[in-house]
């Protein structure tokens, strides 16, 4: 982590010593924070319950106003600008989804549009377009009012709405936390999918390390206070985690020579991989059994894949046989889960 803030011309959205003292709290929300989120990136902000996120989360967008420090959007400083026209340019995703529930989902949709003033045929459209893109047909889902969804299917509308206006910036805030963990993967899944489309700047904020490890280009795990412990890749949380707090909330304590000694066949032998992981649920990359875990977490991470399809390495004596025929998965938290078990204790 680094405090320097450079004046990169791909950075979106910049904190400049960023504080938040609420009212009546003996501790700041927020203490200074300095960060920079570049043009196109997914950014997600992870940490226990008050640890800062969501008040950091909305002084981007100044639902809360910073007590001191700068906001920088896209070169400019927002930090006293218009709060009407900055919210135009950033969409907002929460948990509550906060749909109408008088309205049908298309105009739920159109909302922001028609404060804006897009006739009335327009918004239609483009909120036939948005389902689409959100994987809800549109002649379906349409003319539907918010109650006759389901819980995924409204968190679905609701990165929908957000993206009406067509913001080049997404905030949202533990916008799966409310749907069953089998809907929240693939929501997740899906939203990973629609951000190859979108390239939207989004800044995702979570208290499931698992969530932000697959989603986000970069995460910034915050400590109590919103110390910021550590803002890197996935791979380098992982493998090089930055203090104590990192490597406990990880949860891995996977240190690069751990992961970098154990095998995906000694994953196999472990206690993981068998019966209900043998069938991949979705992308899996391939690994052979003398992969090292750390090799498979670096693919898995780069292809943001839920996890290993382990498959014959025709170099290797032995193991074409042994897996002739079936093809093992582990899934990501497999994958952690066995760095995190292996004995030995932390390197
Ligand atoms: P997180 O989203 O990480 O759970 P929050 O940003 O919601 O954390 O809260 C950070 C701290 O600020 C907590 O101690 C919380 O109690 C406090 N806080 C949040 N919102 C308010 C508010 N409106 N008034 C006073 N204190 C608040
Ligand atoms: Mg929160």
């Amino acid at each position: 982590m680094s405090e320097h803030v450079s004046t990169g011309t791909d950075t979106m959205i910049r904190l400049d010593q960023v504080t938040k003292q609420y009212h009546g709290q003996d501790r700041p929300a927020v203490s200074p924070l300095t960060l920079e989120i570049k043009n196109g990136e997914f950014v997600v902000f992870v940490g226990p319950s008050g640890c800062g996120k969501t008040t950091t989360l909305r002084m981007i967008n100044r639902l809360v106003e910073p007590t001191s420090g700068e906001i920088w959007i896209n070169g400019q400083n927002v930090t006293h600008a218009d709060v009407n026209e900055l919210r135009r340019g950033i969409g907002y995703v929460i948990q509550q989804i906060g749909l109408l529930p008088h309205l049908t989902i298309a105009d739920n949709i159109g909302l922001v549009p028609k404060l804006l003033g897009t006739p009335k045929g327009e918004r239609h459209s483009r909120a036939a377009d948005l389902l689409e893109l959100v994987g809800l047909d549109p002649k379906v889902y349409a003319g539907r009012y918010p109650r006759q969804l389901s819980g995924g299917q409204q968190q679905r509308v609701g990165v929908a709405r957000a993206l009406a206006a067509d913001p080049p910036i997404m905030l949202m805030d533990e916008p799966f936390g409310a749907v069953d963990p089998i809907a929240r993967e693939k929501l997740q899944v899906e939203f990973l999918k629609l951000q190859e489309k979108i390239r939207k700047t989004i800044v995702f904020v979570t208290h499931d390390i698992d969530e932000a490890l697959r989603l986000g280009d970069r995460i910034a795990i915050f400590d109590v206070g919103s110390r910021l412990a550590q803002f890197d890749t996935p791979l380098n949380v992982l493998t090089n985690p930055a203090d104590d707090f990192v490597r406990d909330f990880v949860g891995a304590g996977a240190s690069v020579r751990r992961l970098s000694l154990l095998t995906i066949g000694d994953v196999l032998a472990g206690p993981v991989g068998d019966d209900d992981h043998s069938i991949p649920l979705h992308d899996a990359v391939q690994v052979t059994l003398t992969s090292t875990v750390h090799q498979a977490l670096e693919l898995v991470l780069a292809a943001r894949a839920d996890g290993v399809c382990v498959v014959p390495d025709l170099a290797a004596e032995g193991s074409p046989t042994e897996l002739a025929g079936s093809t093992k998965f582990i899934a990501l938290q497999d994958l952690l889960m066995t760095a995190s078990n292996t004995p030995g204790g932390r390197q």
